[in-house]
């Protein structure tokens, strides 16, 4: 048998962080078992469906190294498809029109709770007559198709996550509607429990892996697979992410989505090797791995029932470890869009010769890409804004002389390499009779206008290759 797993994602909004998890195991699985992993979209909600929302989510997709082998697939091209599976239903007697008005399902529900029990359909029009169903039509009314529930049924299936599940059919509201909008003669709007079964056995799904919030679903799918004679496939329901306090992750959370975690500054790579460990831990308990290193391990057995915790400590935590190692080349690709985002006047072409030192000397200490903005900043300008302490420094008894004395060195020797820049400031430092730490303080307020920032021999000779650090010198002797 091949494995063939499916992501179905419905186009109601961008592409959130539990149906991308939702899609990195199906993906893994797929990949440890050598099977297919298919895309369909779930765009039957004609109001809610938007395509932006579809573009957001298979952007998001193909960002985060989700491939799919087949598809997508859109329900909105397959209505017929659902119609002919109703039809076969109502030949067989499993399905029928049901003619209710919702004033009258509302009266129906108050009865209900009024007598204390929960809302469910009555399956008053299960068995109408065709002179009954004629005057239902002729009052103008439309009708829904319904699928018979035998309410006498329990409902059981292993699941791969949750081991044996069981369902009271009696807990399923009545008899389900499958289709809206129909007469006696058509069949309108397809639902989705429906559609979902007619499309993973048309796509021969052999295990629906999805969130735990769809497990009610799952009972009623079983029973329309059992109407259609269908083979039911095996079920996997991921456990929910959940928020600090224990609530389900929600927009009120903030950041939900994945092209915002994108613009937060995440890398693909850390954010699927998070979410993988959003609910499975790998069997040698490594927290840092490749998809294709945990699709190699990845099984539902070491997958945890119990809700799955966001954590954003631990999330940039491993983003700061895949950005520590990043190649400079791919680091400056990543972050260009960032820096030209803040306005900075960037040419990746043109200006390699110095941009890939500078990423070479950021990446270490990186959280998030956006990092990247905040401490290059000063390699931007000819010139800097002195913070108040290094224009102290600058100030300081001395510092003149070490500064002129850097100055004049630079124009006699041009030094062009962190060795040679060494060697001048160990000139100087013996010239001025000063510390070796007063020389390199003071260049380090002079270069960058602050006490603290990036490794300072390589900032200066980046900003040396860029012509700013005769300009920042003058500057800071300006100020004293
Ligand atoms: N379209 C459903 C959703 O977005 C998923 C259905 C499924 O995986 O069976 O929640």
């Amino acid at each position: 048998m091949t494995v063939r797993v499916r992501l179905a994602p419905s186009p109601t909004g961008t592409l959130h962080i539990g149906t991308a998890r939702t899609a990195v195991f199906n993906w893994l699985f797929a990949r440890h078992e050598g099977g297919q992993f298919i895309l369909r979209i779930e765009d039957t909600d004609e109001e809610r469906s938007k395509p932006e929302f579809t573009d957001n989510i298979l952007a998001g997709l193909k960002w985060l190294g989700m491939e799919w082998d087949e598809g997508p697939f859109f329900q909105s091209q397959r209505l017929d498809l659902y119609r002919q599976a109703i039809q076969t239903l109502l030949d067989k007697g499993l399905a029928y029109r049901a003619y209710d008005t919702p004033d009258e399902l509302d009266a129906m529900r108050e009865t209900q709770k009024a007598r204390g029990h929960a809302p469910r359909y009555d399956n008053r029009h299960r068995d109408l007559t065709p002179d009954q169903q004629a005057a239902f039509e002729a009052e103008g009314r439309s009708a829904v198709i319904r699928f018979k529930i035998d309410d006498s049924r329990t409902i059981t299936w292993n699941d791969m996550v949750r081991g044996p599940v069981t369902w009271q059919a009696s807990d399923l509201g009545g008899d389900m509607v499958v289709a809206r909008a129909s007469s006696v003669t058509t069949i309108g709007q397809p639902l989705y429990n429906l559609a979902v079964v007619v499309d993973d056995i048309d796509m021969a799904i052999t295990h629906v892996i999805r969130g735990e919030d769809h497990i009610a679903n799952t009972a009623k799918q079983i029973l329309l697979y059992e109407a259609l004679e269908a083979a039911v496939p095996a079920f996997a329901h991921a456990p929910l992410i959940l928020n600090q306090t224990g609530q389900k992750l929600s927009k009120r959370d903030g950041v939900t989505s994945i092209s915002d975690f994108q613009k937060m500054g995440f890398v693909a790579p850390a954010l699927v090797n998070y979410m993988t460990l959003l609910g499975w831990s790998a069997p040698d308990a490594t927290e840092q791995f490749t998809l294709a290193e945990a699709a190699k391990q990845f099984s539902f057995d070491r997958v945890n029932k119990a809700g799955a915790k966001f954590d954003w400590d631990k999330l940039d935590w491993l983003n700061s470890q895949y950005l520590h190692i990043m190649e400079p080349a791919t680091l400056l690709e990543l972050a260009l869009p960032y820096l030209q985002e803040a306005g900075y006047a960037v040419d990746a072409e043109a200006d390699q010769s110095w941009l890939l030192p500078m990423m070479a000397m950021l990446g270490p200490s990186l959280t998030r890409l956006t990092d990247v903005v905040e401490q290059s900043r000063f390699f931007f300008t000819e010139t800097v804004e002195f913070a108040d302490d290094a224009k102290a420094q600058v100030q300081l008894d001395g510092v003149s002389a070490v500064l002129e004395g850097i100055l004049t060195g630079l124009t006699e020797k041009s030094p062009a390499t962190i060795d040679e820049l060494k060697v001048l400031v160990d000139e100087v430092t013996k010239a001025q009779g000063v510390k070796k730490g007063l020389v390199m303080k003071s260049m380090r307020a002079a270069l960058m206008g602050a006490l603290q920032g990036p490794d300072l021999m390589e900032s200066w000779l980046i900003l040396r290759q860029r012509g700013f650090d005769v300009p920042r010198l003058k500057g800071a002797l300006a100020l004293s």
